[in-house]
């Protein structure tokens, strides 16, 4: 089967979204990124980047550039909101997907010619679909590789959408510098350069004991790459629908005492997978099956998503208490839905909940070394049946 990689890259993000929600900054040079001494440039819109302002640079060699531009600190959660609604848009082109950060993507949309017989048309569409529903601008590289792809969304910005034929590897690489190869860094760049190699073209050319004297053991990865061969795959990280766990009673529960253990054991259960899989969710549902086999569902949402155990249990034990249970219980479950991605470099909860979710990592990790039963909270103590 051909291999079809989609990489969707958003053009000047975070700069683009404060343009879209604040008519004002439009058309302006609009600087997202530190702002205190050290601090350097996350985003510039590209009015920004015509004063020679680019990302990483720092905030005070930017402000000298253009000091007429609007410097702004951003809001990260908000651009974790709308990455989350980019991936939203691209899940319904391919369960294959491999975000690389907030705001760029592989797509694998290998196999698809039944309903796009040009991959193109998918990238056409994922583009028009992000501009329409969420009033930005992405650009797109299509090709048969990761490596290809990647570069190829670069090549058109911003709006664009190029498209690599297989084939047409090595032609489209030509002229391309060697820094632009993965794995080629800035000083590795300079040395090649200083040997009179500037474009991937020349690099393609040299024999082999120059790729071994300049790429040591990475050297046949290396000739792979500069002929626009790669086979790495799209590792998705396709965020699921659901998480949640049940337990059947072999005698139908009456206490209201047992209930509320079993919500926190299947809270526990439900949270430690949730922050193993690195996911967030904001509606926690409870099923309960009733003596006469009756089954009821009640969900609650929470203001903002979490992956802590507490957070589940309070919302199952509410919804419990609320419930008329006296013929007993046969089945208790508990499932959190409307999940996302939790990123582990943005702080999505306050400070005593990251501290709390750090704790419960490292409990985490305590069980995954010593057993399930290594740490129990006292509620649970002396009560294994419950875990
Ligand atoms: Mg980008």
């Amino acid at each position: 089967m051909k291999r079809w990689i989609i990489h969707v890259d958003m053009d000047a993000f975070f700069a683009a979204v404060e343009q879209r929600d604040n008519p004002e900054l439009r058309g302006k040079p609009v600087i997202v990124g530190g702002l205190g001494r050290r601090g350097v440039v996350s985003t510039a819109s590209y009015e920004a980047r015509k004063f020679g302002i680019h990302s990483a640079m720092p905030m005070a060699e930017a402000r000298q550039l253009c000091p007429k531009g609007i410097f702004l600190a951003g809001d990260h959660s908000k651009y974790v909101k709308v990455s989350a609604d980019i991936q939203s848009i691209l899940a319904d082109f391919s369960p294959a997907i491999e975000p690389l950060s907030l705001d760029e993507a592989f797509l694998d949309v290998s196999g698809m010619e039944w309903l796009y017989p040009k991959p193109q048309e998918i990238a056409v569409k994922i583009k028009r679909r992000i501009k329409k529903e969420l009033g930005l601008v992405a650009s797109a590289g299509v090709a048969p590789n990761k490596f290809l792809a990647k570069l190829a969304s670069d090549y058109g910005k911003p709006d664009g959408l190029v498209v690599v034929e297989p084939g047409m590897e090595k032609e489209f690489l030509r002229d391309k510098s060697v820094g632009r190869l993965w794995g080629v860094g800035a000083t590795t760049a300079e040395l090649l350069c200083s040997a009179g190699i500037n474009t991937i073209g020349q690099l393609a050319k040299a024999d082999r004991a120059v790729f071994e004297k300049f790429f040591g053991s990475a050297a046949a990865a290396m000739r792979a790459l500069v002929v626009g061969a790669d086979d790495r795959p799209v590792v998705s990280t396709h965020v699921p629908k659901s998480m949640g766990n049940e337990i059947t009673f072999e005698k139908d529960l009456v206490a209201k005492e047992e209930m509320e253990a079993y919500c926190l054991a299947l809270s526990q259960k439900v949270g430690r997978r949730l922050r193993k899989a690195d996911l967030i969710g904001r509606t926690v549902t409870v099923k309960i099956r009733l003596a006469s086999f009756k089954t009821l569902s009640r969900s609650h949402t929470l203001d903002e998503a979490t992956c802590l155990d507490e957070k589940i249990y309070e919302v199952a034990k509410s919804v419990v208490s609320g419930m008329e249970l006296a013929q007993g219980v046969r089945l208790l479950g508990i499932t959190v839905t409307n999940l996302k991605p939790w990123m582990p470099q943005i702080s999505l909860f306050g400070e005593s909940e990251d501290k709390r979710l750090r704790m419960l990592r490292a409990m985490d990790s305590l069980k995954d070394r010593f057993g399930e039963t290594a740490i129990t909270s006292c509620r649970l103590l002396g009560e294994n049946k419950y875990t």
